[in-house]
């Protein structure tokens, strides 16, 4: 479990227009009527190895505690499983608050350093982006170097049994249209900018 920074924070250091983004960048206004029952958490499969539960996230979000928020491991280890948003109460979607905290984290590079999750997400992004397509071979490599490149020399076996299956091309994929796909990301990146 990470270690996390307690402090007391004052008023003054509190983000007060962070609820309202992630409002918006999560379609979520509901967020604002959590009434901290706890459901989420103790729906949690991941709860026990999250620095904050998802019901303490809801409340941080909530209150502007941006720095928190945006740091924390718990929006990386959500595996979007969706039990929290089932049985809220409130019927408060928190695992799209949670998607949105994790765009929200890319976006301003926040996110914990060498952490893979984050690193990988970006990727896919960027090789979907370019190509059309997701290449695992090169973007395995690429996460690899990017976070633990150390661990490539213990995958060699592994990666060389998947080549000779086939398995594991090596010839990056793509689509045909990608100025097509382009075009459709910017419309989606624009409104991203915009909220
Ligand atoms: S279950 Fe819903 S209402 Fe209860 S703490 Fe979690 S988000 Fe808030
Ligand atoms: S969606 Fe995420 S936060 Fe919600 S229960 Fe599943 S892992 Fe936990």
């Amino acid at each position: 479990m990470a270690v996390i920074e307690r402090r007391v924070r004052y008023e003054s250091e509190l983000d007060p227009s962070f609820a309202r983004e992630v409002i918006a960048l999560s379609g979520s206004p509901a967020l604002l009527s959590c009434i901290q029952c706890g459901t989420c958490s103790s729906a949690c499969p991941l709860s026990l190895y999250m620095d904050y539960t998802p019901r303490r996230i809801m409340a941080m979000v909530r209150e502007g505690f941006k720095h928190e928020v945006l740091r924390s491991l718990t929006i990386w280890l959500c595996a979007s499983c969706y039990a929290c948003t089932v049985e809220c109460p409130k019927q408060i979607p928190i695992t799209d608050v949670m998607y949105a905290l994790k765009r929200y984290a890319i976006r301003e590079g926040v996110y914990p350093p060498r952490f893979p999750i984050p690193v990988l997400a970006r990727l896919f992004y960027e090789t979907v982006r370019r190509r059309g397509r997701f290449t695992e071979s090169s973007t395995v490599l690429k996460l690899y170097l990017r976070t633990m490149p150390l661990r490539i020399l213990g995958l060699i076996p592994t990666g060389w049994g998947l080549l000779r299956r086939g398995r594991f091309p090596l010839r990056p994929e793509g689509i045909r249209d990608r100025q097509g796909l382009r075009r459709v990301l910017q419309i989606v990146e624009r409104r991203e900018v915009a909220t």
